[in-house]
């Protein structure tokens, strides 16, 4: 669907829980969040609905998020009917990978195209110091019963946070010299958790070409910069929410876990769906993406005006 300034809306994103067995420092408080009552959440049935007005209103991409979308009971169901609906041309997942090497097979035979897999850094130790307690080892497996079930091509995202893990940005570009591993930068956004750090943590992602001279330029990808090193069958993608805003180009609106619709990640405008069915419920859709702000006001030295953090709206 077009929205009021001519973007073409038809990227959905769903998240499927709040909750998350880590504790990334900039997204999470150490003690998590205190859980929604179980009523609160989206159902399965709901997820389903709201899918299918989505699709009605012109939305072909779904992805699944949150929270962990893998600690979600009854994820493999919940892909199998997203991606069952007609008009849905791809149900996608956002997940930090710990839990994937049991899930992969089931996920794909259920109809996930792929994955994008968050790995902040290659180091072990501050692996767990990012993730409060997370083991890399884990989050390897994830990615080779991934790449084994046939979820490509896999995204492996890292946000860049300046003095915690910026050494680690040339093991992660390594990844993508021997397999087509799509590694991808994304600049910090004071949201929630890391709304009032300090701001030299947020590193323009100018450092990653700083660091590794040896990317060259090879086009663009939706809102990333992508980049590739001689000869390597993966590619390098920056992603600058902060440096270069790309409002102008977003085509997605959000639904968080306990059914509002976002239509703008750092706008506070949050559309109650729930107890909506059929044309109420496709009304309301309409009327979040028309509505749908021009851009956001974030920028290196203003913080979110969101409600929430990324754990509650779905990274
Ligand atoms: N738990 C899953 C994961 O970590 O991939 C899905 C949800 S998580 C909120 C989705 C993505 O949002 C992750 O890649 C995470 O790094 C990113 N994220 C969280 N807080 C962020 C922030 N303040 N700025 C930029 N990205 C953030
Ligand atoms: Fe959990 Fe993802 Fe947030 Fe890390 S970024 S705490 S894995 S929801």
């Amino acid at each position: 669907m077009i929205d009021r300034y001519g973007r073409n809306i038809d990227y959905l994103r769903i998240s499927v829980t709040d909750l998350c067995n880590l504790r990334c420092i900039y997204c999470m408080p150490e003690g998590g969040v205190a859980k929604m009552r179980h009523e609160d959440i989206l159902t399965v049935e709901e997820i389903e609905e709201i899918t299918r007005a989505a699709a009605a209103l012109g939305i072909e991409k779904i992805r699944l998020t949150g929270g962990e979308p893998l600690v979600r009971k009854g994820i493999v169901e919940i892909v199998r009917r997203t991606a069952a609906v007609p008009g849905i041309r791809e149900v996608a997942l956002t997940t930090n990978g710990s839990l994937l090497a049991g899930y992969a097979q089931d996920l794909k035979a259920a109809g996930l195209s792929r994955v994008n897999i968050s790995i902040d850094t290659m180091d072990a130790e501050k692996y767990r110091e990012v993730t409060r307690g997370g083991e890399l080892a884990d989050v390897l497996s994830g990615i080779r019963a991934a790449t084994d079930a046939g979820l490509r091509p896999i995204k492996l995202n890292a946000v860049l946070i300046g003095g915690i893990n910026e050494d680690f940005i040339r093991p992660l570009v390594e990844m993508t010299r021997d397999a087509d591993f799509r590694v991808r930068f994304i600049e910090i956004m004071p949201i929630g958790e890391c709304a009032d750090w300090n701001r030299e943590r947020f590193v323009s992602i100018s450092r990653v070409l700083e660091d590794v001279p040896g990317l060259a330029y090879a086009g663009t990808d939706g809102v990333s910069k992508l980049y590739r090193l001689e000869g390597a069958k993966g590619s390098v993608g920056l992603i600058s929410p902060i440096s270069s805003h790309f409002c102008p180009a977003c085509n997605k609106v959000r639904v968080t876990s306990d059914g509002k619709l976002k239509p703008c990640l750092h706008s506070p405008e949050e559309i109650p769906l729930r107890g909506l069915h059929g044309a109420a419920l496709e009304d309301a859709m309409r009327r979040g993406i028309l509505d749908k702000p021009l851009k956001h006001k974030l920028d290196s030295e203003r913080k979110s005006d969101s409600r929430r953090g990324m754990s509650a709206i779905g990274g």
